[in-house]
């Protein structure tokens, strides 16, 4: 990747109120200013939906994580129902994912007519593990597909995990939301299951405001996203227009309206650009974070991969019961200094609407309940500067101090 010449820009600082610290947001959004001049050069074409930007976009995406296609799509979630309904499964096949993690991966299922079966986490991942992956797939009888996340950008073994829940590895889609960047041992992820999806949500690690991508090493199920991400026509607006395109098209699939357009690609090529320098400042912060947190008791630091590279999208402690205050009064604690939290995830299983729409193992799911009572996603982007995270850091040494 080319290194821009010039240093991120340093996070602007607002001025703290009246006897407070430094206040800092939970996450701020860099959009480089080569990504606001190619949206201006895209607008001045005349061109603003899916076009020749796109497939741009994709070629330079596919290359960056060594896959032979990529497809563009409006956001992750829609990446994730078109990939499943790509692998052609029998009408209510059950998927498996982890139920700590964002809604859009159950919605993903039920909108491409399967069922979600929950599976429980490991305590220090807050992930599924082959042990919970296994017993959730055996209770159900057996699952057809699963969904792999790597939460807040630690990799996951997702060969292993496959294997535990009994499902070949050309069913398996990988939430890759929070894992631009990861690598699971050497292969980057975005080539390693049938189909990965990301997303460039505002606050994801390479942030357009909205969008997703497929990635994958088979032509065939790129062939089938394509064409289902536009209504499931036969040739898109763009082709039509070609030189030699034809007004005729056909609809001889179901698909669903989910294209990316021209604008968002171009800030999307841009900010590929910068992201090897984004990831960077990432790691930085996260070794700046572990070096200063170390020494606060009651807080336990966030898992390093055992065999891989981590994307820090978040960086979440967990808050234990020796430490001076619980988890949710230590956020309204540091929100009351101006510092910004957040929490990944309620389980889905947590969530009214998916009790009903998902199997979960009948003794419940302890393992996530558990994360979820204790997790706490500290401030982290691209941006936030070194003195910022220090004033998070003795934020969080005070407040465990007892007075
Ligand atoms: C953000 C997120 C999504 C959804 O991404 P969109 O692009 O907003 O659809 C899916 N899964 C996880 C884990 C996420 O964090």
């Amino acid at each position: 990747m080319v290194e821009l010449a010039r240093p991120l820009p340093a996070a602007r600082v607002r001025k703290a109120p009246e006897g407070h610290g430094t206040p800092v947001p939970f996450t701020r959004t860099y959009i480089s200013p080569e990504a606001g001049r190619a949206v201006l050069d895209v607008l001045a074409t005349g061109w603003i939906t899916s076009g020749q930007q796109v497939v741009d976009f994709e070629d330079e995406f596919a290359r960056y994580v060594s896959a032979d296609e990529a497809v563009a799509v409006s956001s992750c979630t829609a990446a994730l129902e078109l990939s499943l309904r790509a692998l052609q499964l029998p009408p209510r096949s059950k998927v498996l994912m982890s139920t700590m993690t964002f809604c859009g991966a159950a919605a993903a299922i039920a909108h491409a007519g399967h069922l979600a079966v929950l599976a429980d986490v490991d305590d220090v991942t807050g992930m599924p593990s082959p042990a919970t992956a296994a017993a959730a797939a055996r209770e159900c009888g057996g699952v057809d597909a699963l969904v792999v996340i790597h939460l807040a950008g630690l990799p996951t073994d997702v060969a292993a995990i496959a294997e535990a829940a009994g499902v070949p590895l050309h069913h398996v889609v990988e939430d890759a939301a929070h894992a631009l960047g990861t690598w699971v041992g050497q292969t980057p992820v975005g080539s390693i299951s049938r189909a990965t999806c990301f997303s460039f949500y505002a606050t994801k690690n390479l942030p357009i405001g909205e969008g997703g991508m497929v990635t994958t090493d088979d032509p065939d199920l790129a062939a089938r996203i394509r064409q289902m991400r536009l209504h499931g026509m036969s040739k898109d607006a763009w082709r039509r227009y070609l030189p030699g395109g034809g007004w005729r098209y056909d609809v001889a699939v179901d698909g669903i309206k989910a294209n990316m357009t021209d604008v968002q690609a171009a800030m999307g090529r841009a900010q590929l650009r910068c992201f090897d320098q984004m990831q960077t400042r990432r790691r930085a912060v996260a070794a700046r974070y572990d070096a200063a947190l170390a020494w606060v008791p009651g807080l336990r630091l966030p898992p390093r991969p055992v065999d891989g590279t981590h994307a820090w999208h978040l960086y979440a402690v967990r808050v234990l019961p020796d430490y001076r205050v619980g988890r949710d009064e230590l956020i309204d604690r540091l929100r009351e200094r101006g510092i910004g939290t957040s929490v990944h995830f309620i389980p889905v299983h947590q969530l009214s609407w998916y009790r009903g729409q998902c199997l979960q193992p009948a003794a419940g799911l302890p393992g996530a309940d558990g994360v979820f009572e204790r997790t706490l996603s500290l401030p982290m982007d691209a941006i936030i500067s070194d003195a910022e995270v220090d004033a998070v850091c003795a934020a969080l040494a005070e407040e465990g101090r007892a007075s």
